[in-house]
């Protein structure tokens, strides 16, 4: 199980989305532009985008007949191995897609578990990713029958369903069950393990996905004064032993949050997302210079609520502020200003206004504010290791 070479041409993918009333036109596109990268990650070729704005989607087809034909015109000039569409669709809507267009059709969490299946490297993370494919396929079981017979190549749940024998929904009930119970042994294991690391504070980088927290870790974790490449967990998250100044701590590096991560998809990695839960410290990696930047941070706010990790301490490092673009607007443009049109000065003191959380900006990969960074995290850290050790006094 888990992740296969796919010695083939990549396969080419069309990629759909939908917008409702209020989304903009622009916020469309940054997610499509996103749901593109998922598939490059996954290792097709995003080759052409189409867009519909729906009040609500098609029950049949998830979107309107008249665009499906208008995309059933389209493959039949350009051949195509995929369409991917930007949301969790029902079996049925997968079903009713594929017969009409003669292609595979993969929604948005399909991808995704796809994508974690091939980036799965130790038994654990293995282990909860087929997990999070049974809970996908439990339920899809009916209208994945010839889906599974077609999809031996390419991207799309590669993982179950490489057998016949495994879609019959009670082996998958059981081996469920199986897995839940193996992750629990290993969860053991692991409080254990994170119980034997001692008196110290720990401090996760949290982010959305590719905003520059491993970048950070690295960074963090190999420098200053000393630096122990300890790997305590060999698990899923990097944990490492930092120490900046004096101080030592326990910084670990965690998988990113994403979009329209489906509850049970999260679920599936409610072991990794410890690391999360049981930090002292929350170190949140903004990316200031993707145009979404906002959105970005109600994700991962929304993420830390859904696992309960919404009541800790946070830092907000605004990373990437060598790339940060500027729109100057002309002089006579009376319409408000939007955020490209703020200088980076601009921008921080707006933030620095209205954010209650300490923050930051820096660039992880030009070494920008990396000892003012290092100072702020030394002072928070300091201030949690004596408000919880008060009598450890000779550590400093
Ligand atoms: P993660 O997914 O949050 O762990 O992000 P990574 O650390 O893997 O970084 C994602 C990408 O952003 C990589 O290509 C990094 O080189 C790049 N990156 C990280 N920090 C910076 C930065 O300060 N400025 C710029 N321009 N790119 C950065
Ligand atoms: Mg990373």
């Amino acid at each position: 199980m888990g992740g296969y070479i796919n010695t083939k041409e990549p396969e080419k993918a069309v990629l759909v989305g939908v917008a409702n009333e209020e989304q903009s036109l622009l916020q469309v596109k940054d997610y499509l532009e996103e749901l593109a990268f998922l598939v490059e990650t996954a290792g097709a070729i995003p080759s052409r985008t189409f867009i519909q704005r729906l009040k609500s989607p098609d029950s049949r087809t998830y979107i309107g007949s008249g665009k499906l034909q208008e995309i059933h015109q389209y493959i039949q000039e350009h051949p195509m191995d995929i369409i991917v569409f930007d949301d969790e669709l029902s079996p049925s809507q997968i079903r009713n897609i594929e017969q009409e267009l003669g292609i595979r059709a993969i929604d948005r969490t399909n991808l995704i578990l796809d994508i974690f299946a091939g980036r799965a490297k130790t038994a654990y993370a293995k282990t909860q990713v087929e997990l999070a494919q049974y809970e996908y396929l439990l339920p899809r079981l009916a209208g994945m029958w010839t889906h599974l017979e077609r999809q031996r190549g390419g991207i799309g749940l590669r993982g179950p369903g490489e057998t016949e024998i495994e879609t019959d929904r009670r082996i998958i009930r059981t081996k469920i069950a199986l897995l839940k119970d193996l992750l629990e042994k290993i969860d053991k294991q692991m409080i254990t393990q994170r119980k034997n690391r001692g008196k110290l504070v720990r401090v996760a980088l949290v982010g959305y996905t590719n905003v520059g927290k491993s970048t950070l870790m690295n960074l963090l974790s190999k420098s200053d004064v000393f630096a122990e490449n300890k790997l305590f967990a060999t698990l899923d998250a990097t944990v490492r032993k930092v120490v900046v100044g004096n101080l030592p701590f326990l910084l670990s590096d965690t998988v990113g949050f994403i979009r329209k991560l489906p509850h049970h998809l999260v679920e599936s990695f409610k072991s990794t997302l410890d690391e999360v839960r049981e930090a002292d410290l929350l170190i949140h990696v903004v990316d200031i210079s993707h145009p979404g930047f906002e959105e970005q941070i109600s994700v991962v706010n929304q993420t830390l609520q859904d696992i309960g990790a919404a009541d800790k301490q946070v830092m907000v490092v605004f990373n990437k502020v060598d790339a940060y673009t500027y729109v100057k607007k002309d002089e006579d443009d009376l319409t408000p200003k939007i955020k490209e049109n703020l200088t980076l000065d601009e921008l921080q003191n707006s933030w620095m206004a209205k954010s209650n959380a300490p923050s930051i900006f820096i660039s992880a990969l030009r070494k920008q504010n990396i000892d003012e960074l290092r100072t702020m995290i030394y002072d928070k850290v300091r201030e949690i290791h004596i408000t919880r050790y008060p009598y450890d006094h000779f550590l400093y």
